[in-house]
């Protein structure tokens, strides 16, 4: 169920989007409540950009405490908050507000920072594809851990800016390779319209060790992940980092840990 802000029901959190249907954030939120026994409510409700601000002021009155922030509101929340961490400085982007301080924090790059620590690999060269929000917010995780950064997008000075504004060493690629590269990160939308990207035509030139990342989820592998997969590949979708940002953001609200297998089973039975 969807509200509009203006109809937000009695709850303490909730996530805040246009369009925010397709959030799994409340089952996810909900799964950890339920699991650990906590009276609290998680919705999801739609607030268009320029609305933003009088949504949390609006939030604020009826005593939410905490709320995660999506597409295309992070920015905006970034400009609400009146406390800001330093990633969300760097990054002008907030995606969990405490609302009732004021306070702001980004959770996606410590959240794809974890999501990918389980992948047992040393660190070497990683290619990015994309230069959207979330590849900004990974290369801003990558960097500075050890990691030969690569780049790829489809608009190529689209991924210059990006580094440029960043300030990171990284190689810009006019087409991605695969020769040296143990992880592939994409966090293009291609996945979400089932379009081929170039490295699909690539597996010959990979090290046999590559790890393949797509950001994003849906029902089942993503287009590159099965290709990837078909070629031997291991591969990882991004329901993990979506916990771990869950987690995060629970564990700033509610000051105790989060149950994070309980969160991802949650996403993993959508
Ligand atoms: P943006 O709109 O900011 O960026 C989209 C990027 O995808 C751009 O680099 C764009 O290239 C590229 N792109 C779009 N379509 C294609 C295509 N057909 N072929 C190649 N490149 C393409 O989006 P976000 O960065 O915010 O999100 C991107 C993905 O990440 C989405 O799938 C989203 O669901 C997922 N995501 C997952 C999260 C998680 O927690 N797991 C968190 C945040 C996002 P160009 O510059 O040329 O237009």
């Amino acid at each position: 169920m969807i509200y509009e802000w203006q109809n937000a029901p009695k709850a303490q959190f909730a996530v805040i989007g246009d369009p925010v249907s397709h959030s799994l954030s409340p089952k996810m939120h909900e799964a950890a409540y339920k699991h650990l026994g906590l009276d609290h409510r998680y919705v999801a409700i739609r607030v268009p950009p320029n609305e933003v601000t009088d949504a949390l002021n609006h939030l604020t009155q009826l005593g939410y405490l905490g709320v995660n922030v999506t597409l295309p509101n992070k920015e905006m929340a970034f400009g609400w908050a009146s406390s800001k961490d330093p990633i969300s400085q760097t990054l002008g982007v907030c995606n969990t507000l405490r609302i009732q301080t004021g306070e702001g924090i980004n959770t996606d790059v410590p959240g794809f920072v974890r999501s990918i620590e389980g992948i047992a690999f040393a660190s070497g060269s990683v290619l990015v594809m994309g230069a959207g929000g979330s590849a900004k917010a990974i290369i801003h995780a990558l960097s500075g851990t050890g990691w030969e950064i690569k780049v790829w997008n489809r608009t190529a000075q689209r991924a210059e800016a990006m580094i440029k504004q960043l300030s990171v060493s990284a190689e810009i690629l006019d087409e991605p390779n695969l020769q040296g590269v143990s992880l592939v990160v994409n966090t293009t939308s291609a996945s979400l319209q089932d379009d081929q990207l170039p490295i699909e035509n690539q597996w010959g030139t990979a090290d046999r060790d590559l790890y393949v990342v797509d950001i994003a989820y849906g029902d089942g592998p993503t287009r590159v992940m099965r290709s990837a997969e078909e070629h031997g590949y291991r591969t990882m979708d991004g329901r993990r980092m979506l916990m771990e940002q869950g987690a995060l953001s629970f564990e700033y609200w509610l000051d105790q840990d989060a149950p994070r297998e309980a969160m991802l089973e949650a996403l993993s039975s959508e």
